[in-house]
Formats: structure tokens, C-alpha cells, sequence
């Protein structure tokens, strides 16, 4: 039997980066960056209007003020998305739209808010009032004052997100270069599986693996393929273990345990895969089975729905975000304080749902601080409602005996990764 982090290690050792592949902007959030993302452009590309009003010499109209205001001639419209072809000529100003380029000459925008058309009802004129002295520089934005030319915007491994997808678009990216999605074929074994929605016989349960481990690869951002169920029977368990070969992961539940009839291992390794390890000193989960065949890591999740959640979240989400090229590939552990007595057995890691107490961080009532803790009500692998329920998990270490009231845990959020 292995420790928690030799597991880690051995699997994270054998998960590799994905190839690339461009896909559709629209089909790009969630992936992540293959390459940093350097700008082909500056932003704005050219100096821009900040205002609808008139593009302006300041010194022109240093003298200006709502009492002598100064009347100036006016020399057409610059409407966006159009050159300022001509420069502004010396005594006199332009009308121009938020968005549109400033002519060359001019060095401040005046709003129009503070101006007084000469024209008829309303309409622009051939002159208009200046009402306030503009400062040189004002409401004009400048060409590269977001950004300019070949600096780096995005890094490479960064997580897609919308507002890197605006971002990307005001670049003009049409593609992006992503890598590709791990594929990951997940299967439940037992004969005692009955799929949702349909009645259940004497002595059977609903196959609910299936269900949380496809939602929750999926959301670490693998490609998931359901292969359904197979019993526990021989030809079956080789049948079902064979159509999930040729894919980059393949995920069972149950079946990696001591009993007779627990056919995953055996299987697996008659097919041919290398066993890399079987067992780690962990609770809930301890017969995890990893194993290789050909290109395909296999990972042999044990079949209580407590242990199949814990491991996904402990080993294949590391493992898939590593395969993404991901940047941060860690679980957001945080520092908790434990705020009754977590009891576990020596010598295995223990990962125990926790709910957050009252008075702490996430809670209304809260201070600032670390959160703390308390071991949810039903530890036991085949209790799903305390971790559906359950604010996180706290990782006990190994050595420990009951980690104690006060003691300092670290805890991840539920919420912030499933
Ligand atoms: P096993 O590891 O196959 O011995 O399964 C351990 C426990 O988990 C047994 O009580 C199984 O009935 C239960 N179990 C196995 N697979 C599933 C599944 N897909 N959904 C819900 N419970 C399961
Ligand atoms: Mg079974």
C-alpha cells in the first residue's frame, strides 16, 4: 500500500499534456490556451474620441467660459468607423462621435455638453459656442493606452473564460489554439445496478456513479464517454473494459476490491494493462487500482459512491487539468481551523466531508479568517448525502489519530470545484 502522495505522484507522472487543436471562438470557453496570447494590435488601434462633441485645439480656446463664450467655425463631422482624412485646420474645430479617430491637429475633445449649437432648432450649424476652456489631452484615449503591440495579454495554460473570449474577439481571433479535451471513457460494474428512471427489483440499486462521475469530469474539463454498465461477470467486465481501450482515460467503478466477485483488476490485468498501484493509505477509497494499457491510463475507482467522488476529485481532476496544460493543477486547499474533534484511524489519510460552523467565513454572520470546520454527520464511503451536502473536504494527514478541536486542517471548497 501507497501514501496519498506517492499515489498523486505516480499518477500525475503518467498524465501528458493533450495535443493542440483550433477550434471557433464560440467553441472555446473552458478550454485552455495552447500558446500566450500576444497582441497583433494595439487598443485602441488609434487615438480615439472618448465623447460625442467637437475636436478641439486647447489653446485655441484657452479664454472660454460660460460667460464669454467663444464662437467657432465649424469644419464638418467625423462620424466612427471612418479616417479623419483631413488634419484640423488652425482656427477652427470639427464635430466628432465617440469611437471616431481624432484628427491629426487636434488635442482635446469638448463635450458637447458643454458647447451651444448656432444652428436652427437644434441643428448643427456653421459655427458653435465653446461654453468651458478644455485642457489639452482631455477625452481623448489614446492608441495603445490599453495595450500595445506584441505584448503578452493571456498566458498559455489559462482557462477560457467570457471575458477572455472579449478580449480574444477585440483582437480579432476568429480561432483559438486550445488543447485538446482529454477523452475519458468512465463504466460502472455490478450486478446489482439499475439505471435511473427505470423500477428497482429486490436486492438492486440505481447505478448513480455514472451519473456524478460524467457530470463532475466533465466540469474538470474532460470529453466523457459513458460506457454504461456491465455486470459482474467475466466476459462482460473484458467486453466493457475493451470498448473503453483506445481512449486516453478509462474510469471504472466498483469491482477493485476482495470479494469474488470483484472481476476490474483481474480483468485489466489478464487484458494486459501494467498495474502502477493498487491500494493507497487513504479513507474512503483505499483499493484504488491504477494501471496503464497501451496509451489508456485506467483508473479503477472502488464502487461506493463516496470513494468514486473522492478520488475523482483527489487523483483525475490533477490528472485531467495536467493533461489540459492547465497552469494550476492543485485543489484549492485552504487553511481551516477544525472547530470540533475529527476522529480517523492512523495510518490512512482521511479525507472527511465538513460542514463550514456557524459564525465563520461563508457564513452571513461571519469575520474575516480562516473558516472553520466540522466533520459532516455519516462518514461512511456509501453516504452520499453528507457529501452531496457537505460545504468541502478536509484532508486529516496520515500519522494523525483524532485531528482535534482547534487544530489548524486544510479544506477545499465543494462548491468551487464540482
Ligand atoms: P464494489 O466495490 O463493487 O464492491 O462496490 C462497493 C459498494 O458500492 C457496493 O455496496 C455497491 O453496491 C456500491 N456500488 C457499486 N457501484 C455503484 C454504482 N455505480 N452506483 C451506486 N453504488 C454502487
Ligand atoms: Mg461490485
Amino acid at each position: 500500500m501507497i501514501s496519498v502522495n506517492e499515489a498523486l505522484d505516480r499518477v500525475l507522472d503518467l498524465a501528458r499534456a493533450m495535443p493542440r487543436q483550433s477550434v471557433g471562438l464560440r467553441q472555446a470557453t473552458g478550454r485552455y490556451l495552447a500558446d500566450s496570447v500576444v497582441a497583433k494590435y494595439a487598443s485602441p488601434p488609434f487615438d480615439t474620441s472618448a465623447m460625442d462633441g467637437f475636436a478641439v485645439r486647447a489653446a485655441d480656446l484657452a479664454e472660454a467660459n460660460e460667460n464669454s463664450p467663444v464662437r467657432m467655425p465649424l469644419a464638418g463631422e467625423i462620424l466612427a468607423g471612418r479616417p479623419a482624412d483631413a488634419p484640423l485646420a488652425p482656427g477652427k474645430v470639427v464635430g466628432i462621435n465617440t469611437g471616431a479617430p481624432v484628427p491629426e491637429g487636434a488635442d482635446a475633445i469638448v463635450p458637447v455638453e458643454r458647447t451651444r449649437s448656432l444652428g436652427e432648432g437644434g441643428a448643427r450649424g456653421e459655427e458653435v459656442e465653446i461654453l468651458r476652456a478644455p485642457s489639452a489631452g482631455d477625452h481623448i484615449r489614446r492608441a495603445g493606452e490599453d495595450f500595445g503591440v506584441g505584448e503578452v495579454l493571456l498566458g498559455g495554460g489559462l482557462k477560457i473564460d467570457s471575458r477572455t473570449t472579449g478580449l480574444l474577439a477585440s483582437l480579432g481571433y476568429g480561432e483559438v489554439s486550445v488543447t485538446r479535451r482529454p477523452r475519458v471513457a468512465v463504466m460502472s460494474s455490478g450486478s446489482e445496478l439499475v439505471e435511473p428512471g427505470n423500477p428497482l427489483g429486490p436486492g438492486q440499486i440505481y447505478n448513480s456513479n455514472l451519473f456524478a462521475l460524467t457530470d463532475l469530469l466533465t466540469a474538470f474539463g474532460a470529453e466523457v464517454h459513458p460506457l454504461g454498465v456491465v455486470r459482474d461477470k467475466p466476459e462482460e467486465t473484458r467486453a466493457g473494459l475493451e470498448a473503453g481501450f483506445g481512449y486516453d482515460v478509462l474510469v471504472t467503478t466498483g469491482g477493485v476490491s476482495m470479494g469474488t466477485r470483484d472481476l476490474i483488476r483481474p480483468t485489466l490485468l489478464e487484458l494486459g494493462a501494467d498495474e502502477i498501484f493498487w491500494k493507497v493509505r487513504q479513507r474512503p477509497g483505499k483499493p484504488l487500482f491504477f494501471a496503464k494499457m497501451d496509451a489508456t491510463l485506467c483508473f479503477g475507482l472502488p464502487g461506493n459512491p463516496v470513494s468514486v467522488l473522492t478520488a475523482a476529485i483527489i487523483y483525475l481532476r490533477p490528472a485531467i487539468l495536467k493533461m489540459l496544460g492547465a497552469t494550476s493543477i492543485d485543489l484549492p486547499w485552504e487553511n481551516a481551523i477544525a472547530g470540533a474533534d475529527f476522529p480517523k484511524k492512523k495510518g490512512l489519510t482521511f479525507f472527511a466531508r465538513a460542514d463550514r460552523a456557524r459564525n465563520s467565513p461563508g457564513d452571513e454572520k461571519s469575520e474575516d479568517g480562516p473558516v472553520t470546520v466540522v466533520p459532516s454527520t455519516g462518514q461512511g464511503s456509501h453516504q452520499m448525502k453528507s457529501f452531496a451536502l457537505a460545504a468541502g473536504i478536509v484532508r486529516l494527514p496520515e500519522q494523525a489519530e483524532t485531528v482535534e478541536a482547534g487544530a489548524a486542517v486544510e479544506f477545499v471548497d465543494l462548491a468551487s470545484i464540482c
